[in-house]
């Protein structure tokens, strides 16, 4: 069967800005830089752009946002109100990633 191929085959693997650990793409919570320079919680992780990738852990949102990580990894400057509309969107979806 075709899947069963596509299985066997490496998953790809993405480390959080935040934290560096790595893990399966899926487990990560992606956020993109649009080319409109808007920066989304991607949740089907495939919008097109500049990405970056966090644990679905709180802490990890908020040492990111500490420090600017997000803004360096995408290459643009976030404020507080683009940070409070990620974070909600970013609790939203952590906990769609931690039921799986
Ligand atoms: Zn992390």
């Amino acid at each position: 069967m075709k899947q069963a191929a596509q299985q066997t085959r490496k998953k790809p693997q993405r480390s959080c800005v935040a934290c560096k650990a790595t893990d399966d793409k899926r487990a990560l919570i992606r956020f993109v830089r649009t080319k409109d320079g808007v920066v989304l919680c991607d949740k089907t992780g495939r919008l097109p752009g500049r990405g970056a990738y966090l644990c679905s852990e709180q802490q990890c949102f908020d040492k990111a946002r500490k420090a600017n990580l997000l803004d360096r990894a995408l290459k643009t400057k976030l404020d507080n109100d683009d940070y409070d509309r990620l974070v909600s969107d970013f609790r939203e979806y952590s906990q769609e990633v931690g039921k799986v």
